[in-house]
């Protein structure tokens, strides 16, 4: 290990910071960030510089550097775009035993600093030992998408908490068990309650309460969290967060595969598709099976394609659930509908040809129940679920109630996921356009001036595009 990494407590203590361009004003606000009295020195200072000096009331000595301008200082930055100037400060710094860091170029200097990923009191520092800024920036995106923002203000609740929760679980394993828990749970709660410290005491208060009441008994609980409609880039964050942390997972057959591998390994996996042929799930059997697993006390993540809310009966399950007194967290997720458009380049409203849009399942008896004059009528964009099978039906209905031969269409099936094809068209000719193609589920059907649009922005091609081959 060539550095080691260290968390300075900064306040109250002098930081010369040599420089007065734009890297240095960078640094001098992350300085003042973590509460250095700071020092610059520089001859001249951009503008902005001098007005964010003026603003924070901080010492500027506008001035060449020289050695005795480290004088009592605890660290030195050098940010100059003069290396002669940098290696100066870093032969200074080393002549009066402190440490320098000299910004742009990590081997002059005997400190480095780190890309940060900031959930205070949570704070990551990543290096490469100045070995490589762009992997440094790359990690640093990738653990900033992996710790929610609440992280920082449950970090500070434990804190508050520690030593009441210590005395309440004196035997440490429990103790243990009893933070890996809350921290589990609170990571899934509603940004609103994280962010307001009653609320997070309150629940801590409870969670405590019920560790003591019921011993490692705690209460299991369901997310409902929409998997998107394949890519598994399209996940939430929080999907993702909330599926690396389940005990168990109940999901579709509209979930991907690609989906599912990001799902905790060890995670216990029940198929509930419906359509699974002999061994079919009925949806009273999911609810029986979400009151069980969440009854025994585990973090169940309940995983619809699309979102949760959108033909998917997850209001059945947040109202079973609900009524069992199990605690649900909805995570909403990028409909079919939205990934169709997106990869189809279909925008669902456009200025001047449609206002409005409107989802639509074309399945069963609720079907003839839809207003099919008003779904036919123009200036807007419907959206077809589960069309498929259902593509004569849907084309004599709305042509029955005023819709023109040649309005335009587009079926896209398996959007987002390998072998996604778009296949465009007028109400007059699609049926014989995706019996040709041999469109099969799932797909769904774009009604619409916008479905005009399909993929003109790949050359104006407009059947059958194959994205696997693309
Ligand atoms: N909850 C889901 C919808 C479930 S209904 C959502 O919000 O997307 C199932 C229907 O969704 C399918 O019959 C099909 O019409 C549509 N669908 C789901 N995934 C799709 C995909 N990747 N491409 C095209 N249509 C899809």
């Amino acid at each position: 290990m060539d550095h080691l990494p260290l968390f300075l407590d900064l306040r109250d203590r002098t930081i010369a910071l040599v420089g007065g361009g734009e890297v240095a004003l960078r640094k001098a606000r992350l300085l003042h960030s973590a509460g250095a009295r700071l020092r610059v020195i520089a001859p001249h200072v951009s503008a902005e510089f001098a007005h964010w000096l003026q603003q924070q009331q901080i010492e500027l000595r506008q001035e060449p550097f020289t050695a005795a301008a480290l004088d009592g200082a605890a660290l030195a930055v050098a940010a100059t775009d003069d290396a002669v100037v940098n290696r100066a400060v870093a032969a200074a710094g080393r002549a009066r035993n402190i440490f320098v860091n000299v910004v742009d170029d990590g081997s002059a200097g005997d400190c480095l600093m780190p890309a940060i990923v900031d959930r205070s009191p949570l704070i990551v520092a990543i290096g490469t030992g100045g070995g490589s800024p762009t992997v440094a920036r790359r990690v640093r995106a990738q653990i900033e998408a992996l710790l929610p923002q609440s992280l920082g203000a449950l970090v500070s609740a434990a804190a508050r908490w520690r030593s009441r929760v210590r005395e309440a679980v004196p035997e440490l394993p429990q103790r243990r068990r009893f933070w890996e828990r809350w921290f589990d749970r609170a990571s899934a709660l509603d940004p609103a309650v994280t962010a307001n410290v009653a609320s997070l005491d309150a629940l801590l208060q409870r969670a405590l309460q019920e560790a003591g009441a019921s011993g490692d008994n705690l209460r299991g609980e369901v997310w409902l969290i929409g998997a998107g409609p394949g890519d598994p880039d399209l996940l939430t964050l929080r999907a993702q967060q909330l599926l690396q942390q389940c005990d168990v997972l109940l999901y579709d057959r509209l979930v991907s595969t690609a989906v599912l591998e990001r799902v905790r390994r060890d995670a216990e996996r029940v198929y509930v598709g419906k359509e699974s042929g002999r061994h079919r799930v009925t949806q009273a059997r999911i609810h029986e099976l979400l009151l069980e697993y969440a009854g025994r006390g585990l973090r169940v993540a309940r995983l619809k394609g699309g979102d949760p809310f959108v033909f998917a009966r997850g209001g059945e399950e947040l109202e079973v659930l609900a009524a069992a007194g199990i605690p649900v967290t909805v995570v909403p997720g990028v409909t079919a509908a939205l990934g169709a458009a997106a990869v189809a380049g279909i925008p669902l409203t456009h200025r001047a040809v449609s206002q409005s849009v409107t989802f639509v399942t074309a399945m069963g008896e609720a079907a003839e129940q839809l207003d099919w004059r008003a779904l036919a009528a123009p200036l807007q964009t419907t959206v077809f679920y589960m069309g498929v099978a259902q593509l004569q039906r849907i084309v004599t209905r709305l042509r029955e109630h005023g819709a023109p031969a040649d309005r335009p269409v587009a079926l896209v099936e398996r959007a987002t996921l390998p072998g996604q094809r778009i296949v465009a068209g007028t109400l007059e000719d699609i049926g014989a356009r995706a019996l040709a193609a041999g469109v099969a589920a799932p797909a769904l059907l774009i009604v619409g001036e916008v479905a005009s649009h399909a993929n003109a922005h790949r050359n104006g091609r407009e059947l059958a595009t194959d994205e696997s081959e693309a």
